[in-house]
């Protein structure tokens, strides 16, 4: 299979959040992470763009993305002070969102590295 080298990726395991990782991936799957430590390289090397698990679940049940996006919005509308809480295994662009969400529902954010 044809390997797929992705230069200066951004792991987003920790708040170091190295940018000079050499990914090599074989289809959907990442099989090297040059320069990543052994959490990055562990991060980078067990996660897939294969489609493990239903698009959203409600109460633990699988559910529409817009159905899920509904409810949470309810979720959110009711909090006094909504806590955005993780962030560390997601995109920069998703941790971007996340702050947008957090100052639009008058809450907060905080990562796993304050723990
Ligand atoms: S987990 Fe390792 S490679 Fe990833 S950002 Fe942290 S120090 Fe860098």
């Amino acid at each position: 299979m044809a390997v797929t080298v992705v230069q200066n990726a951004t792991c987003t395991f920790c708040g170091c959040v190295c940018d000079d990782i050499e990914l090599h991936a074989e289809g959907d799957r990442i099989v090297k992470a040059k320069n990543a430590c052994s959490l990055g390289e562990a991060w980078f090397l067990h996660h897939t763009a294969e489609r493990l698990y239903p698009d959203a679940l409600i109460d633990g049940k699988p559910a529409s993305l817009d159905a899920a996006v509904e409810r949470a919005a309810e979720i959110l509308d009711r909090a006094d002070l909504p806590l955005i809480y993780g962030l560390s295994n997601i995109t920069s662009e998703a941790q971007r969102e996340a702050v947008f969400l957090a100052e639009l529902a008058g809450g907060i954010v905080d990562s796993h590295t304050s723990l």
